[in-house]
């Protein structure tokens, strides 16, 4: 079959949203998500309601999906949100609230879609990982603790669901320029106020300049095409960092991290 029954979790926007227009420009038969799908429109996308913070949720978005095409050839698990403080300042209740989107929430995908896959005897899945899944950000410690959850996941499960035909493979983009939003600690401690403000100023900028979603677009469709797929593409300005870590001396990386953040400033 040419075009691939592929869905995307949060396609509402931003990279999902980039990647959803690239794969349904392709040909392919592409389904979108959001926690409000009546107000997303996109050319040949057809669109569901998903939270993926629910199992319920993620049953019936799976279950829409083959009762409507039969199949599931590729999910995409591009839902998340991004958190912003020292680790310190984030509660427990803020750090399950971000795992149930970012770890869990792929997960509770995953389970719901590989027995269709495993029947079918073929599929992909391609989890959204972040270039802090290898790099950890200082004040984005528990977003960055997240992805490295993603990566260890996606890696073992590659392995258990090679013998069915299933490849999975990991997208790590560096910064991209979406509205991805950084909820902020409800909690703040004073000691952290000076070099939080200044990473803040930094990733912002960082954030400000970076390459527009449809490079990670491109990776994602190349993956979807791929007979294949590796385990990991790097992709944006960033994506120099897979290899630095390997060729860079540990001691040297982190200090080229804290120099990047300012971490050292007098004030
Ligand atoms: P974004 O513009 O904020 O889009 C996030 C998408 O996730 C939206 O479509 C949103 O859909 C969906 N979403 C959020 N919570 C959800 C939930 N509980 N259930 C279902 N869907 C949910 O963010 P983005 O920048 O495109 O990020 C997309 C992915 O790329 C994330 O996994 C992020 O960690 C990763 N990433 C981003 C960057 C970056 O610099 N932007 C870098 C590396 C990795 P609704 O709100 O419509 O439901």
């Amino acid at each position: 079959m040419a075009g691939k029954v592929i869905l995307i979790s949060g396609a509402s926007r931003g990279i999902g949203r980039a990647i959803a227009e690239k794969l349904a420009a392709q040909g392919h038969t592409v389904y979108g998500t959001s926690r409000e799908p009546d107000h997303v429109v996109i050319h040949n996308v057809r669109m569901l309601r998903l939270d993926v913070t629910s199992d319920g949720s993620a049953l019936a978005a799976i279950q829409s999906v083959v009762g409507k095409s039969g199949r599931l050839d590729v999910l995409i698990n591009n839902a998340g949100i991004s958190q912003w403080g020292a680790l310190e300042e984030i509660s427990m209740e803020e750090t399950q609230a971000l795992f149930d989107t970012n770890f869990y929430g792929m997960i509770r995908m995953v389970k719901q879609a590989l027995p269709i896959m495993r029947e079918q005897g073929e599929g992909k899945i391609i989890n959204i990982s972040s270039i802090a899944g290898i790099l950890a950000v200082p004040y984005q410690g528990m977003y960055s603790a997240s992805k490295y959850a993603v990566e260890g996941y996606s890696e073992a499960l590659r392995h258990e669901v090679k013998a069915f035909g299933i490849r999975v493979s990991i997208v790590q983009p560096g910064d991209i320029n979406t509205t991805i939003d950084d909820v902020e600690s409800n909690k703040t401690i004073p000691a952290y106020a000076a070099p939080r403000a200044r990473a803040k100023i930094i990733h912002e900028d960082s954030m400000k300049n970076a390459p527009s979603p449809e490079i990670v677009a491109n990776v994602v469709a190349r993956i979807v095409k791929s007979r294949r797929p590796k385990l990991r593409y790097a992709v944006g300005k960033e994506s120099f960092v897979p290899i630095a870590k390997r060729f860079v001396p540990t001691g040297l990386g982190e200090m080229w991290v804290r120099r990047w953040f300012k971490l050292d400033a007098k004030s």
